[in-house]
């Protein structure tokens, strides 16, 4: 039912071009992004996590539609990104390796002046379809951190340690975990937010971003 009327109130579009479409891709834009995917899995040494899996380059077309869904106000493209990454069987069989997603979190404030967690809409999407939990009460961000894009490689990491917290140690023990977000840069984001899964008992991490810049 919910999904019928957000249907009627916001009818499903091709994610690029904005013509009426109900997979939310029409076929011509899609052999455009097609020719960008690239669902590239790299082995980690020497990190808290083991693996990063990452479906676009963050260039060209793929930058301005991430850039989009997250600061325009468009959060509809979790459809289309949740569509990217599960179309690869590969990435399914992967993905399906794991118990738990955890979305990296917003500080609440964040949260509150855009209205939605982008990475959260998507894993809760990846969540229907590969049939995986997705946790968001499980890591919290505690301190709003300035926008990691707008720092160089070092400020990165100071900024964003001790910014994250695991409220319920039980919930991860023992667990292999999906952390979802949107963009892979230094890595910084996903080193803090691993170290602290490791420390309340993790046991494997696989970091999954649409785009690697
Ligand atoms: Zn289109």
């Amino acid at each position: 039912m919910l999904e019928f009327v957000l249907n009627f109130l916001f009818p499903p579009v091709c994610s690029i071009c904005g013509k009426l479409n109900k997979n939310w891709l029409c076929s011509n834009c899609e052999k455009r992004v097609q020719r960008l995917e690239k669902s590239c899995v790299i082995e980690i040494k020497n990190k808290n996590y083991e693996k990063l899996l990452y479906i676009f380059q963050y260039e060209s077309l793929v930058r301005k539609l991430i850039l989009r869904y997250k600061f325009s106000n468009q959060a509809y493209l979790n459809h289309f990104f949740a569509n990217m990454i599960i179309k690869n069987e590969e990435n399914c069989k992967l993905l399906q390796e794991y118990d738990l997603l955890i979305p990296v979190p917003m500080h609440h404030r964040k949260m509150q002046k855009r209205g939605y967690n982008q990475t959260e809409l998507v894993a809760n999407e990846l969540s229907k379809i590969l049939k995986i939990p997705t946790k968001s009460d499980i890591l919290i961000k505690v301190v709003n951190t300035v926008t990691q894009s707008k720092l160089g490689g070092k400020a990165r990491q100071s900024n964003i340690q001790h910014a994250f917290f695991v409220p319920k140690d039980g919930e991860v023990e023992g667990k292999k975990i999906i952390l979802l977000d949107d963009i892979y840069t230094t890595g910084a984001t996903s080193q803090e937010c691993s170290r602290v899964l490791k420390e309340a008992g993790a046991e494997e991490i696989l970091i999954l971003v649409l785009a690697k810049d």
